[in-house]
């Protein structure tokens, strides 16, 4: 097995809120090799929604935005405007979604307003208002390898300032708390930085900025850099790709699934994509019952079998 592993966010948040779901998202394209087209973003594992839509058109503005930026074309108000309709309508077209006029013209202005917020954000001042910064954008699919894996961990921005390098991370939706696991995620962005040409390569040479949209603002706060931290970092995804690793033989010898783990919170079957073909589409804690006891069942008989061979 030489599956085209690779980590990040949306992968490893999947594989721990539901490997099975994980699996059906990841699985075969991982083991079609590194010919696949996937190796990393596959079919959505959840029926997109409008605000999906929202989201997605905020990301690809701000990175049109950062573009013409970088090469100093300023936007004007109704330039913007343009772009995130346009650039929202093209989402909803490619998940085929559909919204009456005034709901759409509502999260419009929404959408609009956040990205001026974002712009007038603190952390993001050196960039906005000095001009002599040096700084960078990269995308999210901007992978590399370190230790065999291909990591997606790309900052959103990088910017030197007061003699170290700012790694930032843009949450476009972010929950009330931000949990020590993801704190530590938002640390693999260092790692990726020292492992590319142009960026130092100690640890001490970076902070590490996040900028989340919350209840209509954005918060902002550091995640301290330091080695230990690192190599927790380093540890959750060496956890995530045994786990990975696992999964994808469980999934090799037994294609149906029936092995595979269900999600841990029945909040992540709502609108999951795959619900009509998993047990857990007739109730979670049913389903996880009638899998252990499957699993049970199989064990017993591999038993009684090799006690009638002794
Ligand atoms: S319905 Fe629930 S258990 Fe089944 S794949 Fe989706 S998230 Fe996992």
């Amino acid at each position: 097995m030489n599956p085209n592993l690779h980590w990040s966010q949306t992968s490893s948040r999947l594989l721990n809120a539901c490997p099975r779901a994980w699996v059906s998202t990841y699985a075969a394209n991982l083991m079609a090799g590194p010919s696949s087209p996937s190796g990393q973003r596959l079919g959505p594992q959840r029926r997109p929604t409008l605000d999906d839509a929202m989201v997605s058109a905020l990301r690809t503005t701000w990175t049109d935005y950062l573009e013409d930026r970088f090469v100093g074309t300023v936007w004007s108000k109704p330039f913007r405007e343009q772009r995130v309709k346009r650039r929202l309508s093209d989402a909803m077209e490619a998940s085929k979604l559909k919204t009456p006029s005034p709901k759409l013209a509502l999260h419009l202005k929404q959408g609009v307003h956040q990205l001026e917020a974002l712009e007038q954000s603190m952390g993001l001042r050196p960039v906005m208002e000095s001009p002599g910064t040096r700084w960078a954008y990269f995308e999210r699919l901007d992978g590399m390898d370190i230790n065999g894996v291909r990591m997606f961990t790309a900052p959103d921005l990088a910017f030197y300032h007061q003699q170290r390098w700012t790694l930032v991370r843009i949450q476009f939706r972010s929950t009330s708390l931000q949990s020590m696991a993801q704190q530590i995620e938002h640390l693999l962005m260092v790692r990726w930085a020292m492992a590319q040409a142009g960026f130092p390569n100690e640890a001490s040479a970076y902070r590490v900025k996040v900028i989340r949209w919350h209840r209509r603002r954005w918060l902002e706060h550091h995640v301290e850099v330091n080695e230990r931290l690192l190599s927790q970092a380093d540890a959750l995804v060496h956890h995530d790709v045994q786990e990975m690793k696992w999964l994808l033989r469980c999934w090799q010898s037994d294609p149906s699934l029936k092995t595979i783990p269900l999600a841990q919170d029945v909040k992540t079957c709502d609108g999951c994509a795959y619900r009509k073909r998993c047990p857990a589409g007739q109730g979670l804690k049913k389903a996880k019952k009638a899998q252990e006891r499957e699993l049970l069942d199989v064990l017993q008989s591999k038993e009684t079998k090799s006690l009638r061979t002794v």
